[in-house]
């Protein structure tokens, strides 16, 4: 199949060309970050905005990197949630208004499946595997057996990981987004502040992030009124220690448990050097394979939407006209 395919959950506009799942024609992203960093976050009405300004724009130029014309398309796919309901309604409208005037089949597409299948675009997905999914919104363990089959067996009961990052940055004086900044810091610093792990019950694969954000927040609360000196790059490498640990601590019993010889990890935080590192290390000790996709297929992209719908498009996973953008959307019902 050849699919034009669109995103615009959050705050990126994206859309792409994507051949039989695997292969990249082209890859246009527009990332609003700028935009958002003087407020520290993304406001939802500002992307709606200018995901409106430059659609339009974005899909032309993902056909003409292409070198085809939309009569060359065979599907259009959109990212029908979850993620930011203006934000989604920019990219379903156009992709409605695409699929209806050039009587195209339209395929709405699950933004976490898409997250996994940026791994399809390195090296084919091969099953059964775990998948680690760790991005501004989302953390969770999904255990798949084949194509489009997603059981979520643990998932975060509060923060995402991102965005406890993005918090804690914010507590240390850093920039929106913190994520990257905090990763750098915790690369210097040391683990001085001993920060919860927070397993939960025996045999959970559920994440808790909010006490670990809280004790930060307490700790340094603590110190600036005893005046003790802040050091940011040991808050940061107490932090990161105790994610790391939690997150690839799960993932191992997981891969165990489930018996899988693959291992794929998805989402904006996979570029986090700390978790890169100790899940290489832990894969390698159990001689497991681990892939991570290229940072620019970790974040928000369109290259993965048209990866996934492709597999959609072979099972005729079509929708009308009366398409709409949804905030959250479940996996599980996806398959
Ligand atoms: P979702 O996919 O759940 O809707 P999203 O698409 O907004 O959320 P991504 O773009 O996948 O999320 O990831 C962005 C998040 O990744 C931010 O919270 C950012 O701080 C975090 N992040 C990026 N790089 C790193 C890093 N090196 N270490 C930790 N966090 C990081
Ligand atoms: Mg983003
Ligand atoms: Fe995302």
């Amino acid at each position: 199949s050849i699919i034009l395919s669109i995103e615009t959950s959050c705050d990126e506009t994206a859309a792409s060309v994507i051949k039989n799942g695997n292969e990249i024609i082209s890859n246009e992203v527009v990332t609003q970050m700028m935009t958002h960093k003087k407020f520290g976050g993304v406001v939802p009405e500002v992307a709606s905005r200018q995901h409106v300004e430059v659609m339009t724009q974005v899909i032309d130029e993902a056909l003409k990197n292409a070198n085809m014309k939309i009569d060359d398309i065979d599907a259009i796919a959109v990212t029908e949630g979850p993620g930011l309901i203006g934000a989604l309604l920019v990219g379903v409208a156009s992709a409605k208004a695409l699929a209806f005037s050039h009587q195209k089949p339209l395929i709405p597409v699950h933004h976490i499946g898409g997250h996994i299948y940026a791994n399809h675009l390195v090296k084919p997905l091969q099953f059964p595997l775990i998948a680690l999914i760790v991005s501004g919104g989302h953390t969770e363990l999904i255990y798949m057996k084949d194509h489009l089959d997603f059981e979520i067996i643990g998932e975060t009961r509060d923060d995402a990981v991102g965005e406890a990052y993005d918090k804690v940055a914010r507590t240390i004086g850093l920039p929106y987004p913190g994520g990257p900044e905090v990763d750098r810091l915790a690369q210097i610093g040391q683990d001085t502040l001993n920060f919860p792990r927070v397993w939960l019950e025996k045999g959970s694969y559920d994440f808790s992030f909010s006490g670990l954000k809280s004790a930060v927040i307490n700790t340094l609360h603590n110190k600036k009124q005893k005046n003790e000196e802040i050091i940011k790059e040991d808050v940061a490498t107490s932090f990161q220690n105790s994610v790391v640990e939690v997150l690839v601590g799960k993932t191992m019993s997981a891969v165990k448990e489930y018996d899988v010889d693959h291992l794929i990890v998805a989402g904006g935080v996979a570029a986090n050097k700390g978790l890169r590192d100790a899940l290489e290390l832990e894969t390698n000790k159990l001689g497991i394979e681990l892939s991570i996709p290229p940072l620019n297929l970790c974040t928000d992209n369109a290259a993965m939407i048209g990866s996934i719908a492709h597999f959609l498009y072979e099972k005729k996973r079509f929708s009308d006209m009366k398409l709409n953008g949804k905030n959250s959307l479940d996996l599980e019902d996806f398959n």
